[in-house]
């Protein structure tokens, strides 16, 4: 577990260095741990280094892991199944990836029947892959508007996943055409919704994605894994 607590250290460094490139500090900006490829165990030795937030991209795994830990905060940030709502809801903190209106729809309905509201982030699929989900940056404004009707449904920011490349510079204009929407966007977004969060950059990327303006950087590999 100590070279979990280096690799740390170094990635806050760099979230620090990050920041202050951008005009804040190391405490303005979010570390989702995705804890994905790790069992419990790492998740512990995480936490008590003062790790708080973790990130899991499957229901399943989101349950076991919080069930170990349910005093830290916990993110869903993968694909989530429209009969899987029930499981995730009052589990997490925050879902990073609304990215179709009958999800949006069914996170109401079972946020209302807890009693809850819900945050989520929507994804946006800015490179355009197919392989990505997401929504086009065109859909986008519409969304907001109609998500705005569904009153347990909290949307929180926006999200996005640069493409794979071993070079940062190449996630810039994807995160930064991010945060452009997200400006366009809070200038006349509708009553309910708040745009004040931008989830984007991973373990290759998360420095680039700061400077350009990221709230929370969700990293997994390069925290939990040996490189
Ligand atoms: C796995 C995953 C991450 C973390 O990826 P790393 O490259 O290991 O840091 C971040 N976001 C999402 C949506 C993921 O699925």
């Amino acid at each position: 577990m100590e070279d979990i607590r280096q690799r740390l250290n170094q990635i806050r460094q760099n979230i620090g260095r990050a920041a202050r490139h951008s005009g804040r500090t190391e405490k303005d900006i979010i570390l989702v741990a995705v804890s994905k490829t790790v069992g419990p165990d790492a998740v512990m030795a995480a936490y008590d280094m003062g790790v708080t937030d973790f990130g899991e991209n499957r229901v399943q795994e989101l349950i076991r892991k919080s069930s170990h830990l349910p005093e830290a905060r916990w993110h869903f940030i993968g694909r989530l199944q429209t009969n899987k709502v029930k499981d995730v809801v009052g589990r997490t903190c925050l879902i990073h990836s609304l990215d179709r209106w009958t999800l949006a729809e069914e996170i109401n309905k079972r946020a209302i029947r807890m009693g809850i509201r819900i945050p989520a982030l929507v994804q946006v699929n800015i490179t355009g892959e197919g392989s990505k989900t997401g929504l086009d940056p065109g859909e986008v404004p519409a969304f907001l508007q109609s998500a705005d009707q569904l009153p347990a449904l909290q949307i929180m920011g926006l999200m996005t996943i640069a493409q794979e490349d071993p070079d940062p510079e190449a996630s810039r204009p994807v995160f930064r055409e991010l945060a452009r929407l997200r400006s366009r966007m809070a200038a006349n977004s509708p009553e309910y919704v708040q745009l004040g969060c931008l989830s984007m950059g991973m373990s290759q990327d998360y420095q680039v994605a700061i400077e350009e303006g990221a709230d929370i950087v969700r990293i997994g590999s390069a925290l939990f894994e040996q490189r």
